[in-house]
C-alpha cells in the first residue's frame, strides 16, 4: 500500500513538474545610459519572474552608480577628483584591474585614462564642441593608463590623470547580471545593453540565441545574425554616440588614444564575440580604434575571440572577419557561423 502511494506521489509531481510552462520574462528599460534588456526562460510564475527582472534592474543601477564618471557619488568620480583613493567595494577594483589588463594587452588601444581628451569632446557632458589641436595635446599629457597604478585597493592617478570606464563598465554590468541569474537557478537567457550582450544557454531550452548585427549605416536595419549560445557578443559603433559639424563632418565618441581624436580608419563598427562580456566589451573598444589589420593581428594576443569588422559605405559596405568565423548569405543577409 505505501508502494502504491509513494508511486502515485511521484508520479504526480513529475507530472506537475513537466506540464509547467517554459516560459519567457522580459523587461526593458532605460539604465547605463541606455536601452537595457533582459530576457529568460523560466518555469517560475510571474509574481517570481518579475521579482528576479526588478533585481536585475536594481543590480544595473546599483553597479552603473559606482564607475560612473559623470556621477558625483561614484568612486570613480572621487578618484578624478582627488587623484588618490582607496577602493573599498569589490566590483570596482576588479573592474579597474581587468581595465589596466586590457589597456596593456591592446598597447594602450583601449584606454581606461582617456576622460580628459574624451571631455573636450563633450562626450560626457553633451555639449559636443571640437576641440583646438593645443587643448587635445594638452589632454594627452594628463590622459594614459600609463598614469594608473594599483596598490591593494590604493588607486593612484598621475600627471593629473582622470579615468573614463565608459569602454568597458557596460561589459562589467552585464556579466553581473547574469552571475545573479545563473546564481537563481536560470540558464536559458539574454542580457542587451544596448549592444553589449550576454547569452547564457538556450532560446526556449531548445535553439541558439540569434543575435542581429546592426547596420552601421542605419540603425533600423540589420547587415545579418549570429547564433549563439553561453558567450558574449559586443559591438562598438561608430553610430552609437556622435554630432555632426558644421561642415558635416560626423565626429564620434571613440577616441584613438594616439591622436586624441575619434577613431578615423574607415571602421563603422567592431562586433566581439568571447567568453566574458569584459573581455569582448574592452576589445570592441579596442579593435574599433585598430581598425581592420591591426585588430585581426591583436586578436591573436588572446584566446577563443571572434570579431567582426563593418567598415565602407552605405551603398556599399564591406565586411571582414576573423578566421574563426565564416559566413553564408539568404537573402542578402549575412549568416555567421563561429568555429570552436
Ligand atoms: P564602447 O561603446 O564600448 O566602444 O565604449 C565607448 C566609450 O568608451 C566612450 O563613450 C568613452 O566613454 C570610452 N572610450 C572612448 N575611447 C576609448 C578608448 N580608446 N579606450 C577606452 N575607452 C574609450
Ligand atoms: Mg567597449
Amino acid at each position: 500500500m505505501l508502494i502504491k502511494k509513494t508511486i502515485f506521489a511521484l508520479l504526480f509531481i513529475s507530472f506537475a513538474l513537466f506540464s509547467r510552462d517554459y516560459k519567457k520574462y522580459s523587461k526593458s528599460e532605460f539604465a547605463m545610459g541606455t536601452n537595457l534588456a533582459v530576457t529568460f526562460f523560466s518555469y517560475d510564475g510571474k509574481k517570481n519572474a518579475n521579482k528576479i527582472l526588478a533585481e536585475c534592474f536594481r543590480l544595473a543601477g546599483d553597479l552603473e552608480k559606482k564607475v560612473s564618471c559623470k556621477n558625483a557619488t561614484s568612486t570613480i568620480y572621487k578618484l578624478n577628483s582627488v587623484k588618490k583613493g582607496d577602493v573599498s567595494d569589490d566590483f570596482t577594483l576588479e573592474l579597474l584591474k581587468n581595465s589596466l589588463y586590457y589597456a596593456e594587452l591592446t598597447d594602450g588601444l583601449f584606454d581606461p585614462a582617456l576622460y580628459n581628451v574624451i571631455e573636450l569632446w563633450g562626450f560626457e557632458s553633451g555639449e559636443n564642441k571640437i576641440p583646438e589641436i593645443k587643448e587635445i595635446l594638452a589632454a594627452l599629457k594628463s590622459s594614459g593608463y600609463k598614469n594608473v597604478a594599483i596598490d591593494g585597493k590604493t588607486i593612484v592617478l598621475s600627471n593629473g590623470a582622470s579615468l573614463d570606464l565608459g569602454g568597458i563598465a557596460k561589459g562589467a554590468i552585464i556579466g553581473k547580471i547574469a552571475e545573479y541569474l545563473k546564481s537563481v537557478g536560470l540558464k536559458d537567457f539574454l542580457i542587451n545593453g544596448g549592444g553589449d550582450i550576454v547569452v547564457g544557454g538556450l532560446y526556449a531550452g531548445q535553439r541558439k540565441w540569434r543575435i542581429a548585427i546592426a547596420n552601421p549605416f542605419n540603425q533600423n536595419e540589420t547587415v545579418g545574425m549570429v547564433e549563439l549560445t553561453d558567450c558574449s557578443v559586443v559591438t562598438s559603433g561608430d553610430y552609437e554616440r556622435y554630432f555632426i559639424s558644421e561642415d558635416g563632418i560626423r565626429y564620434h565618441h571613440i577616441i584613438d588614444p594616439r591622436t586624441g581624436t575619434p577613431a578615423n580608419n574607415g571602421v563603422h563598427s567592431a562586433t566581439v564575440i568571447a567568453d566574458s562580456p569584459v573581455k569582448a566589451d574592452a576589445l570592441s573598444t579596442a579593435l574599433f580604434v585598430a581598425g581592420v589589420k591591426e585588430g585581426l593581428e591583436l586578436i591573436k594576443k588572446t584566446t577563443g575571440v571572434k570579431t567582426i569588422f563593418i567598415s565602407g559605405n552605405k551603398e556599399d559596405f564591406k565586411l571582414d572577419y576573423s578566421d574563426n568565423i565564416s559566413h553564408t548569405i539568404r537573402d542578402g543577409k549575412y549568416y555567421f557561423e563561429v568555429k570552436e
